[in-house]
């Protein structure tokens, strides 16, 4: 039985996400920026905490880790190359590894380059990546601490998922990165059909993720780019924008 996840909204544009493995009843949340939300929704939904997933160290996918520790007594699994900055960590996971979760399991992917020890847990069996902030609908992640060079290549690994993959990532900032995709690939009839459904989707106030991993090779300049340069001139040219 695949994992039920549900895209949680907090704080002004990021996302969380609740897993539930149906078979073990196992609950856990990627990247809680905040307690409030997220445990007055488990409680709507009568679950417990037992694991929080942390991609990355900054405050907006960790600031909740501590108090939801505090409230479930849950476990804390995130990036062993950054270890000493995530809040309350118990588990720490590299590249290649795996994270059992019930009946489902995780396969941990180094992807640094937004910060220098990101990892993103792909379910193979449900077709669901987190990515924290390394990928984005239509984007990718600032470089903080890494080069071109690095985030190119943790990319390339995401881009490696079979297409049917779905994207879940960190934030909801694909209207922004829409209007960066069109600027340098507006012969794209993908793109410009996608930033259709885009539009009428956040006109709506509905969220435009999860991607997919076949729509990203398809529409995302970023990780269209032809190789590590193209891609940083890119990244150059929108952090300008
Ligand atoms: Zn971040
Ligand atoms: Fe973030």
């Amino acid at each position: 039985m695949p994992l039920e996840i549900e895209l949680l909204p907090i704080l002004s544009d990021n996302y969380c996400y609740l897993l539930h493995e149906p078979a073990s009843g196992l609950s856990g949340v990627v990247d809680p920026a905040v307690e409030e939300p997220v445990a007055a929704r488990l409680a709507e939904l009568g679950r417990g905490l037992d694991w929080i997933l942390t991609t990355h160290h900054h405050a907006d996918h960790t600031g909740g880790n501590l108090a939801l520790k505090e409230r479930y007594g849950c476990r804390i699994a995130g990036p062993a190359a950054e270890a000493a900055k995530v809040p309350g960590i118990d588990l720490q996971l590299a590249h290649g590894d795996c994270f059992a979760f019930g009946e489902e399991t995780a396969t941990i992917i180094a992807t640094p380059g937004h910060t220098a020890g990101h990892i993103s847990y792909y379910f193979a069996a449900s077709d669901a990546l987190f990515c924290g902030d390394t990928l984005f609908a239509l984007g990718c992640g600032r470089l903080f601490e890494g080069s071109a060079e690095t985030m190119w290549k943790s990319l390339g690994r995401l881009m490696a998922l079979p297409d049917r993959t779905r994207v879940y990532c960190g934030h909801e900032y694909t209207q922004s990165n829409a209007r960066f995709a069109l600027h340098v690939d507006h012969e794209n009839a993908a793109l410009v059909a996608r930033v259709a459904k885009i539009d009428e989707l956040r006109q709506a106030g509905e969220p435009t993720i999860p991607s997919t991993i076949g729509l990203e090779r398809a529409t995302n300049p970023f990780v269209r780019a032809g190789d590590a340069a193209e891609f940083g001139r890119l990244r150059a040219l929108k952090d300008q924008s």
